[in-house]
C-alpha cells in the first residue's frame, strides 16, 4: 500500500518542521508549502490525501484556501486538518462551516497530530461507502436508521424524529466536530419540521435519554458537539 501522503501549508519553520518529522516518522509521506499560494499551487500539482492547513498565512489565509478547495469539485473530497492557535474558535466554526474536516489546535502534541490525521483519513476511507441506512453500534449503543429506533443493549431509547436526526448524524462520523448550524441542518429531515431551533435543547434531551451513556456526546467548547471516538 502506498504511504499516504500529506500537504502541510504553513508559514511558522519551527511548527512545520515538528509537523513534518511527526508525521514521516509514522510512515507518511510529506510535502510542505510555506506559505498560501505556494500550498494552492501544491495541491493543484499533485492532489495529497489530506492537507494540514495553517490558518494565518501570508497571502492567502487559511480560510480562503479551505473555501477554494471545497469549492471546486476536484479537490473538494480533499480532507483538510486545521492548525489554529488559541482564542481561533470563531475561524474554526468558519472553517468547519466551509468543510474542513478537524483541527489541532496550537500548542500540539505530535502524538495528538498524528492521532487526528490518522482518524480524518480513516473517516474519508469509510465516507467513499457511506450509506445512510447503516446501522451504527457503538458499545451496547445501537442506531438503526430502517427501524429509525435506538437501543441500549435490550433497551429502546425513545427519541424524538429531531433527536434520531441529531444523534444518527453525529455518531455516523465519530470523532468529527460540528458546529450548531450543521448539527442543525442535519436535524431537517424530509419529514421532520424541527420547532425548536435550539440544538443544546436537542442535545440534551438526547443526554438525558442515553442515560449513562450520556457522555458520548461530547461538548466541544466554543465549537459545538461531537460523537466519542
Ligand atoms: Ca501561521
Amino acid at each position: 500500500m502506498p504511504k499516504p501522503r500529506i500537504l502541510i501549508i504553513e508559514d511558522e519553520p519551527d511548527i512545520r518542521e515538528i509537523l513534518q518529522y511527526s508525521l514521516e516518522r509514522e510512515g507518511f509521506e510529506v510535502a510542505v508549502a510555506t506559505d498560501g499560494l505556494a500550498g494552492l499551487q501544491a495541491v493543484r500539482k499533485k492532489a495529497p490525501d489530506l492537507l494540514m492547513l495553517d490558518l494565518m498565512l501570508p497571502g492567502i489565509d487559511g480560510l480562503e484556501i479551505c473555501r477554494r478547495l471545497k469549492g471546486d469539485p476536484t479537490t473538494a473530497g480533499i480532507p483538510v486538518v486545521m492548525v489554529t492557535a488559541k482564542g481561533d474558535e470563531a475561524d474554526i466554526v468558519l472553517g468547519l462551516g466551509l468543510g474542513a474536516d478537524d483541527y489541532v489546535p496550537k500548542p500540539f502534541s505530535p502524538k495528538e497530530v498524528v492521532a487526528r490525521v490518522r482518524a480524518v483519513l480513516r473517516r474519508s476511507d469509510g465516507a467513499r461507502g457511506e450509506d445512510t441506512t447503516r446501522v451504527v453500534t457503538h458499545g451496547d449503543l445501537t442506531i438503526d436508521p430502517n427501524r429509525h429506533k435506538v437501543f441500549l443493549g435490550d433497551d429502546e431509547v425513545n427519541l424524538t424524529a429531531t433527536e434520531f436526526r441529531i444523534l444518527q448524524h453525529l455518531a455516523g462520523r465519530p470523532g468529527r466536530v460540528f458546529d450548531r448550524d450543521q448539527i442543525l441542518a442535519a436535524a431537517v429531515g424530509p419529514n421532520t419540521v424541527v420547532t425548536d431551533r435550539s440544538v443544546d435543547v436537542h442535545i440534551r434531551a438526547i443526554r438525558k435519554k442515553l442515560g449513562d451513556r450520556r457522555d458520548l456526546v461530547e461538548t466541544v467548547r466554543g465549537i459545538g458537539y461531537r460523537f466519542a471516538e
